[in-house]
C-alpha cells in the first residue's frame, strides 16, 4: 500500500520551524547567521562541512553556489528517509505499510529531491558500477530488511518523526537546529533514533566518533525530557548497503560533560565560520585566498560538487570575508 504523509499527533511541546525563527530569530547571533549563511540558524551539517573543509562549506552556504553535480548518495539518503518516515507516519496512524508502498515513496522523492535541487542542467553523480536500477534494487533490498528489523516496530509511544527542534546553546551562538529522524517514549525514557545508510556495518567506535551530532539532537530535546519527566536515550540504526542489508542499533552514552563538550565545539566553529579564516580546523593546505580555505583531501574532493571552481585545483573562487554584524558578541565563550 501507498502510505499517506500526514503530521504526527504527539502530547509534546510543539518543536520549533526552522523557519520561525524558534523564538530566537531576532537575537543578534541568529541575525548574524542569517546574514552570513542565509539561515538564522546553525546545523550539524553546517559544522559538519566547515571542519572536513571551509572552502566547500562558503561555497554551499555562503556564496549559494551552483554544484557541478548531484551526488547520487546524498538524493539516496534523502530517499530512503522519506520512506523510513512515511513508515513511521503510518505506525502512528495505526496503519501497515509493505515493501511496494515504501519503495514508491523512495522512488517519488527521489524524483522530488532532482526536482528541488535541481538547478537545471546539474547532472546526477552515479558512483562506479551503479545506475538507478542498481539503486532501486539496493532500496528495495534495505526497506525489506528495515520491515523485518525491530526497528519498524520500536517499543513505546511514537512522539516525533523527522521533527525539527532548535535550541540556544549560548546566547552569543546562534541557535541549533537539530532535524531528528524518530523520538519514541517508553515508561524510562525518550528515545532519539537518528537513521543512516551505510557501505558497512559500523564499529562502535566509528558511532563514537559521530556521536556529536547524537548529543547535540538529545539537547535540543532537553525541553521535551523535562516535560515528561524522563532522561534522554540516544540511538543511531544503521542499514547497511551491502548485498544483504542489516540493521544495527548502536547506543550512545548522554551525559553532561560530553554535551559542554559538544557546545564548545559549536562555538569553536562559529568563531571560524564567523571570521572565514578556517582556524577551528588548523592547518589546511591554503589555496583559499585568506578567507575560508580550502582542505583539501582524498576523500572530500574526490566527491565535492565545486571542485572545478576550487583554488586548491586550480580555480579561481571568490573569497568571502563576512563582515561584523552590529550587536553581535565580539567574545564567543571560547
Ligand atoms: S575540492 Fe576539496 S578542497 Fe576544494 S572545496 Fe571541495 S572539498 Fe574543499
Amino acid at each position: 500500500m501507498t502510505t499517506t504523509l500526514t503530521r504526527p499527533r504527539a502530547s509534546m511541546p510543539t518543536p520549533a520551524s526552522p523557519t520561525s525563527g524558534g523564538g530566537g530569530g531576532g537575537r543578534p547571533a541568529n541575525r548574524e547567521a542569517l546574514a552570513l549563511t542565509g539561515r538564522d540558524y546553525i546545523s550539524h551539517s553546517q559544522l559538519a562541512s566547515f571542519r572536513s573543509c571551509p572552502r566547500k562549506f562558503a561555497f554551499s552556504y555562503v556564496e549559494q553556489a551552483k554544484p557541478a553535480f548531484q551526488a547520487s548518495s546524498l538524493l539516496f539518503g534523502s530517499a530512503m528517509h522519506a520512506a523510513f518516515e512515511a513508515h513511521f507516519r503510518a505506525q502512528l496512524e495505526g496503519l501497515k505499510t509493505d515493501a511496494g508502498g515504501l519503495l514508491h515513496v523512495f522512488m517519488d522523492t527521489w524524483q522530488a529531491e532532482c526536482e528541488k535541487a535541481g538547478v537545471p542542467g546539474v547532472p546526477i553523480r552515479f558512483n562506479k558500477n551503479e545506475d538507478m536500477s542498481s539503486l532501486t534494487s539496493q532500496a528495495q533490498r534495505m526497506i525489506e530488511a528495515f520491515l523485518v528489523a525491530p526497528l519498524s516496530r520500536p517499543v513505546g509511544q511514537i512522539v516525533g518523526i523527522e521533527e525539527s527542534f532548535r535550541v540556544m546553546l549560548d546566547p552569543a551562538l546562534p541557535d541549533v537546529l537539530a532535524r531528528v529522524d524518530l523520538v519514541t517514549q517508553t515508561p524510562g525514557s525518550l528515545h532519539v533514533v537518528d537513521l543512516k545508510t551505510s557501505r558497512s556495518r559500523w564499529t562502535p567506535e566509528r558511532a563514537a566518533e559521530g556521536a556529536e551530532q547524537l548529543l547535540l539532537y538529545g539537547r535540543t530535546i532537553r525541553g521535551m525530557s523535562q516535560a515528561v519527566g524522563l532522561p534522554v536515550q540516544l540511538h543511531f540504526a544503521v542499514l547497511t548497503k551491502n548485498k544483504k542489508p542489516q540493521v544495527q542499533i548502536l547506543d550512545v552514552p548522554c551525559d553532561e560533560s560530553r554535551l559542554a563538550a559538544v557546545r564548545d565545539t559549536v562555538a569553536s566553529v562559529w568563531r571560524a565560520v564567523r571570521s572565514g579564516s578556517g582556524s577551528s580546523s588548523g592547518g589546511g593546505s591554503g589555496g583559499g585566498g585568506g578567507g575560508y580555505f580550502a582542505n583539501p583531501s582524498p576523500m572530500h574532493c574526490s566527491l565535492c560538487p565545486f571542485r572545478d571552481r576550487c583554488p586548491a585545483f586550480g580555480g579561481r573562487a571568490s573569497v568571502t570575508v563576512p563582515q561584523a554584524i552590529p550587536g553581535t558578541a565580539d567574545d564567543l565563550p571560547i
